[in-house]
Order: structure tokens, then C-alpha cells, then sequence
């Protein structure tokens, strides 16, 4: 399976990591658009969050378990932040493995759209 997160799991693409465990893994965007730009994804290959499932939600619960601590290491844990999840065609996600954007350091506004 061609799968670019996988691949950076694996360490077959290098990626500049933030927060690494048995189940998750964070790493700096490579286009980044905020000043602080992190994605944490699961190490097992999940399609997007329309595939989240009982049996598979326990990465995403350690996920947002660790985005405080992963928040105050990039150093805006107080200024704040913005979690993002971009699902199927529509929610515009372009990386078919599930995934969090972590996004902080500027104003990033009241909008979501
Ligand atoms: P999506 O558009 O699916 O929500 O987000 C995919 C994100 O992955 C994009 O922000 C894109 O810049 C990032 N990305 C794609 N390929 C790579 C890569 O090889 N390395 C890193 N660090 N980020 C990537
Ligand atoms: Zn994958």
C-alpha cells in the first residue's frame, strides 16, 4: 500500500518529529501554514475519521491525551491553538491516512472556513 504517512512511520521518508510513541506520531508540516505547524497521526493506517471505529478509537483518545503536552513543547499551549482534521474529498483531505493539524503562533481568526 502506497501511503506517504505510512512511509514516514516506517522512517522510509524522513520527517522532523516533535512526539513519538507505541501508538502515535507528530511531526512538523512540510508546508507549513502557521507558524507552528504540527501533524499527529496513528500508527495504524486509518483511512480518515469516517473511519474511526470502537476497536480503532483508542489512537485517536491518545492523540488529543498528548496534544497538551506536544502544545506546551512548541510553546503555545497558552497562546493557543487550532485542531483540524480534514475527512474525504469534500473536508478537502489530501493524505489518505488519518490526521490531526496542530496549528498555532499567529492569530489564526475566528473563522473556520
Ligand atoms: P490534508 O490536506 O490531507 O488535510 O493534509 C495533508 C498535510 O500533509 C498537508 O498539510 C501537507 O503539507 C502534509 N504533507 C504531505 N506530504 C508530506 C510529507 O511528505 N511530509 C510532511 N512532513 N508533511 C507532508
Ligand atoms: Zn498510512
Amino acid at each position: 500500500m502506497d501511503c506517504i504517512f505510512c512511509s514516514i512511520i516506517k522512517g522510509e521518508i524522513p520527517s522532523n518529529t516533535v512526539y513519538e510513541d507505541d501508538l502515535i506520531k507528530a511531526f512538523y508540516d512540510i508546508e507549513p501554514q502557521a507558524p507552528k505547524h504540527i501533524i499527529i497521526i496513528p500508527k495504524e493506517h486509518i483511512k480518515s475519521a469516517g473511519d474511526i471505529t470502537e476497536e480503532n478509537a483508542k489512537y485517536i483518545s491518545h492523540i488529543f491525551s498528548k496534544i497538551p503536552q506536544i502544545a506546551e513543547k512548541e510553546g503555545i499551549k497558552d497562546s493557543g491553538f487550532r485542531v483540524i482534521t480534514n475527512s474525504g474529498r469534500d473536508g478537502g483531505q489530501t493524505v489518505g491516512h488519518l490526521h490531526f493539524h496542530l496549528l498555532g503562533g499567529r492569530d489564526l481568526g475566528a473563522k473556520i472556513v
